[in-house]
């Protein structure tokens, strides 16, 4: 038997509900590779996962975790032997396919990533979906011509997980980092995370009827969407680019081509899930290297399996800081 989060749902009520239970092994899910998991995450999916669904989970009992990184146990694929370390983000995994809040996982070889040089499995879930997502949305903003001479960079929902791992690469890639969030008592975090600025999000989350602002910002990574979102366009220097990344503010984009048509700004559209194995790679390799560990360390809460019904409300409130990393066994 292996220890797991498991979500049921209540035919009658439609209510689900998440508790730690014994689960057999051969209730995993078909799968070429088995994974002994030692740690996973909590990203905003998790939390629909955990809580109500949000229309991502297939069917119940459910075992969410949309990432883990951990050994594997045993492999069907030559890709893989007994022993490798591994990472695993996306792919629908925690949301139709059982996921990493399990000590142990079945998944497709296809999914895995070896666990990239220089980092450990607790710190590759320090990073996490979140911080790998971070760092291909600066990857975007790289690819189309964005460097630390070209100004500051915002960062929106900043003191949450990919705008922390956001803040702390950019900065330390040489950007001058302006950091927005709705919670001023993490100005210190922020700081330390290497913001120059603090951007209060009241400043920046209305619509206004100005298509254009002053220029002001080289490139965005925006984790917010929304009216946040369509304020950021209207604020790019002339060829600015901002990465889409989230929708913690709302899914909706009122906003108007006029940036696009007089200032040549991009918006650039980041997703994780499906990215290719090669880009993967690229992106886990920029984490080892760019990314400073000390400061990783620092945005990390621990957490364990028992702990996620309390988490995953608290990240779908915004009240979660920088990374949870949960340790499965
Ligand atoms: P977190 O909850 O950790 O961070 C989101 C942050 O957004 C919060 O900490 C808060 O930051 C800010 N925020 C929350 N609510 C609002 C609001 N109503 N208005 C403005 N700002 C708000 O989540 P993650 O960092 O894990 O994920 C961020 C977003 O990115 C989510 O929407 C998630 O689904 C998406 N995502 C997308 C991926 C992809 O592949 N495209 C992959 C991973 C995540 P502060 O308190 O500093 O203001």
């Amino acid at each position: 038997m292996i220890k797991a989060l498991v979500v049921e749902k209540d035919e009658e009520t439609g209510k689900t509900s998440a508790a730690v239970q014994e689960i057999a092994e051969s209730d995993l899910p078909e799968g070429d590779v088995t994974v002994a998991v030692e740690y996973s995450t909590v990203n905003y999916k998790d939390g629909l996962c955990i809580g109500p669904g949000g229309g991502l989970v297939r069917k119940y009992p459910h075992v969410p975790g949309i990432d883990f990184a951990g050994t594997v146990e045993s492999s069907d694929d030559d890709r893989y032997k007994p022993g490798d370390k591994v990472v695993l983000t996306g792919w629908r995994v925690g949301e139709a396919h059982w996921g990493g809040y399990a000590e142990k996982a079945r998944v497709r070889a296809d999914w895995l990533v070896p666990l990239p040089e220089g980092l450990t499995t607790r710190q590759a879930m320090a990073v996490g979906t979140a911080g790998f997502t971070a760092t291909l949305a600066v990857m975007a903003l790289e690819d189309h011509g964005l460097s630390p001479d070209k100004g500051e960079v915002l960062v929106t929902g900043a003191a949450g997980g990919v705008g922390s791992v956001a803040t702390a690469l950019l900065s330390n890639l040489g950007y001058e980092v302006a950091a927005v969030t709705g919670r001023p008592e993490q100005e210190d975090y922020l700081k330390g995370l290497g913001a120059a600025r603090i951007v209060p999000r009241d400043e920046i989350n209305e619509t206004t009827k100005r298509p254009l602002e002053s220029e002001t910002w080289a490139g965005c990574v925006d984790a917010v969407g929304g009216a946040m979102l369509a304020r950021v366009l209207g604020q790019l220097k002339y060829g600015g680019s901002v990465a889409a990344v989230g929708l913690a503010g709302g899914a909706n984009l009122p906003a108007t081509v006029v940036p696009f048509l007089l200032r040549g700004v991009n918006l650039l559209g980041i997703d994780s899930v499906m990215q290719p194995f090669e880009n993967r790679q690229r992106a886990w390799k920029r984490v080892a290297s760019d990314l400073p560990l000390d400061l990783l360390e620092g945005m990390v809460q621990p957490a364990t399996l028992e702990d996620l019904p309390r988490l995953g409300a608290e990240i779908l409130n915004g009240q979660v800081r920088g990374r949870v990393v949960v340790e499965v066994n």
